[in-house]
């Protein structure tokens, strides 16, 4: 079965043809650590998971490589504001290299707790500024790099393709992305590939260079680093939408004029979350995080849930009435799924034909450019579906959420809902089969009532029962 998967590149939903047989180069854009992730963030991580275990589904090796941003970039994305790094230092009175840990380790902490994968390679800029500076050296040698004022700047106007990706003019990407005239630069959207002591003096992560002693500017580590682990070319790059016209455009030109060719087959965007009241934003101070929505009494799988629900593709508006819709949807979900886990009879076996065939239709979904909401339908169907014992149900059910990571198979004790009066009444009339002697009876009641998934314990001091 072929992968379908929209490429910003042609604007158009594409098959993948990967470069190796049956295995895929995956490099997506990591945090930059200076922050908690916000949720916007986070579901573009969660989309990026989805797709990387929905390609394993269908049969794919992934390798997957992510960085960490903790040098380098500006507020802007582009060359103007202040170093993002930095500011998170002096907001909390800590060095750089301190607020680069905290903050990695905590973004590793939220993938845990939302089911994200971590990455086959996570690979942290300041550990590769070697890699950096040889790719500036590249090219410098092929004449794309020009040096203003001590920085280095890559010179937009050598590459023709400049544009592609984000499908913009010059004029559109310069009115985008509202730039500050810089007189270094030959044309506004150059990008500085080496910054030396001209801007942020003071910055403490500081490396000596051929140019300078100084620091890379931010687009180049994930050239440099996707090129170490993945290769000269990539199957698919993916990031949140805001990296189109700069950061992604820029990763291209410097790239594919240091290869020499064709750099990456598939672009794939997610969408943004956006607040009821508009944008979420790190530097207003004011944005929600994993732990906040745990505070409000959400487990982050609920998100997790809220967000598989809609199209990666689409704008998703997040406020915490849409949140609990997606919690009760979630909850219900698992507390069917509890019913059938909990009442697998001995000696049931498996279709084999059945399973494949829902298996088919769950990939025809998934490899519909993630048609993730389709999947759902395909699980509820496999609920349902009066043909399928609860076995064959559990298997499936097991199966799909290696796509979906929701902990489908782990039961909630408060998902289950105990009716006590039925259950004491059960256990009362048990009692008093076992008091005549009536065995027979007294089994059907345990096995009626493990189908509730009660268990009963008998003992001397009498017979209690417990939610297994
Ligand atoms: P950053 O740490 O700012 O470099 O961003 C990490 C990732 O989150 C990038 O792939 C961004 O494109 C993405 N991103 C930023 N804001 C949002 C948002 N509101 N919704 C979805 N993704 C976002
Ligand atoms: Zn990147």
């Amino acid at each position: 079965m072929s992968f379908y998967i929209y490429n910003t590149l042609t604007r158009s939903k594409d098959e993948l043809v990967t470069i190796k047989k049956d295995k895929v180069g995956m490099y997506t854009c990591g945090p930059t650590v200076y922050n908690y992730a916000h949720i916007g963030n986070l579901r573009t991580y969660i989309f990026e998971d989805a797709l990387k275990k929905s390609l394993e589904y269908v049969g794919y090796k992934v390798k997957h490589v992510m960085n960490v941003t903790d040098v380098g970039h500006l507020q802007s994305d582009g060359d103007e504001g202040e170093d993002k790094m930095a500011l998170g230092a002096s907001r909390e009175h800590k060095t750089v290299w301190e607020i680069a840990k905290f903050y990695e380790d905590a973004f590793f902490e939220d993938c845990k707790k939302l089911n994200v994968k971590r990455p086959n390679v996570v690979c942290r800029a300041t550990d590769h500024i070697n890699e950096m500076i040889k790719f500036i050296q590249k090219l410098e040698e092929k004449g794309y790099t020009y040096e203003s004022n001590g920085n280095v700047y890559f010179e937009i106007d050598k590459f023709p393709g400049y544009t592609k990706l984000a499908n913009l003019s010059i004029d559109e990407l310069e009115a985008g992305s509202r730039i500050e005239i810089d007189p270094n630069k030959k044309n506004p959207l150059d990008f500085v590939l080496w910054f030396t002591n001209s801007k942020f003096a003071n910055q403490i992560m500081q490396w000596d260079s051929p140019w300078g002693r100084g620091f890379p500017g931010w687009h180049l580590e994930c050239s440099a680093m996707s090129m170490k682990y993945l290769g000269e070319k990539i199957d698919i790059h993916c990031g949140g939408i805001d990296h189109i016209p700069v950061h992604h455009t820029n990763e291209i030109a410097q790239s594919e004029c240091a290869l020499g060719h064709k750099w990456v087959n598939y672009w794939v965007h997610g969408e943004f979350l956006v607040l009821d009241g508009g944008k979420m934003s790190k530097s207003s101070g004011d944005f929600l995080t994993v732990s906040r929505l745990e505070e409000e009494g959400f487990n982050p799988l609920d998100y997790r849930y809220f967000c598989l629900q809609s199209k990666y593709r689409k704008q998703l508006v997040f406020s915490f009435e849409s949140l609990k819709d997606a919690q009760n949807g979630y909850r219900a979900l698992k507390k069917k799924i509890g019913a059938i886990i909990s009442n697998i009879e001995d000696g049931l076996t498996i279709n084999k034909e059945l399973i494949e065939a829902y298996q088919e239709k769950f990939k025809a979904q998934i490899s519909d450019d993630l048609n993730l909401a389709n999947a759902f339908t395909v699980l509820n169907e496999v609920i349902k579906d009066s043909a399928l014992n609860n076995k064959e149900k559990a298997f499936l059910i097991e199966d799909f959420d290696k796509v979906f990571s929701l902990d489908l198979m782990t039961i909630e004790r408060e998902a289950i809902e105990v009716d006590e009066e039925l259950v004491n009444r059960l256990i009362a009339e048990r009692n008093e089969a076992r008091a005549n002697k009536n065995y027979g009876r007294s089994d059907e009641i345990r096995a009626e009532l493990l189908a509730m998934n009660i268990e009963v314990l008998d003992s001397k001091e009498g017979t209690t029962w417990r939610v297994k």
